[in-house]
């Protein structure tokens, strides 16, 4: 394939700079029109592209659900795993081979529903893992299930008269479990999530991020989203940058004019899971 062709005698880049870190083969992707999913690929792409560590020493983990495709896309060593379990499968890398820069990307029901005992232990353990949840409020690829984080009144496939349980408060939950990073961005939020992937790379510890990410089809037609763009217009008028939020007030009903606070929450250092391990073993050895 050429670089460049000429289309209707102007020349045009057949390869965009960041094709190197995606697997063509398996384009189209599933995602449908409006999805923030493929926002949240290219912010993934651009911040393993520019961060400090090689590229064979990244692994992209997920479980089961649309935002676990994902890694399916990129072309690192990845590892598309079973519902609810990215974040073992992540650990066991992580504890196998510390020199691996291990990131999880899954939706809110694989990390979660199916998946929340195995991230609150990860959190416990401070296992140093990038944790970049993806939360469309609903099952999307099954078809628009309720789950954990569908606000109070949402209406989905299983709630069609509006949903009454109290859905969590992500921040809230990972702050409490003592994550030492927590941040919460929109899809609208493009160059706050590269700036906090990046960060997240950084981070000697559990990383977790909440991304607010559309999801047209299921979630945003039955709640008064007739499109992608439709909830990208409520991030832009109604979120409000708190770094300082007091986490037990930043739950989510998706109604305008209920703000979506974002920021970075947390940002404190705790020995690691790895770090604690290493000082164990040299205690036993002396
Ligand atoms: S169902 Fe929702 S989350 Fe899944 S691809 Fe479609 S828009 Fe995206």
């Amino acid at each position: 394939m050429t670089e460049v062709e000429l289309v209707h005698g102007v020349e045009i880049s057949v390869k965009h700079p960041r094709d190197e870190l995606l697997r063509a083969d398996r384009l189209p992707h599933i995602w449908c029109p409006g999805c923030g999913l493929g926002i949240v690929t290219k912010c993934l792409v651009e911040a393993i592209r520019r961060s400090d560590v090689p590229l064979d020493r990244h692994v992209v983990v997920s479980g089961i659900g649309c935002t676990s495709r994902l890694p399916g896309y990129l072309n690192l060593d990845t590892y598309h795993t079973t519902h609810g379990r990215a974040i073992p499968f992540a650990t066991g890398l992580k504890i196998a081979n510390p020199d691996l820069e291990v990131t999880v990307v899954a939706g809110d029901g694989d990390l979660f529903n199916i998946g929340g005992n195995h991230l609150i232990h990860a959190i416990r353990r401070n296992v140093d893992l990038n944790v970049f949840c993806v939360n469309n409020f609903n099952y999307g690829m099954t078809g628009g299930q309720f789950g954990a984080t569908t606000p109070i009144g949402a209406r989905t496939a299983t709630t069609p008269y509006g949903n009454f349980e109290a859905p969590f408060n992500l921040p809230y939950i990972v702050a409490a479990a003592g994550a030492p990073f927590v941040a919460r961005w929109t899809t609208l939020h493009v160059r706050q999530l590269l700036r906090v992937m990046r960060r997240a790379f950084q981070i000697q510890g559990l990383a977790f991020v909440e991304i607010i990410s559309p999801c047209p089809p299921t979630f945003g037609e039955l709640n008064n989203f007739e499109d992608g763009y439709a909830m990208m217009e409520y991030f832009r008028n109604y979120s409000r940058v708190d770094d300082h939020a007091e986490l037990s007030t930043i739950g989510l009903s998706m109604k305008p004019p209920d703000p979506v606070v974002v920021g970075n929450f947390v940002d404190t250092r705790k020995p690691t899971y790895h770090e604690l391990e290493r000082e164990l073993i040299e205690r036993a050895r002396n």
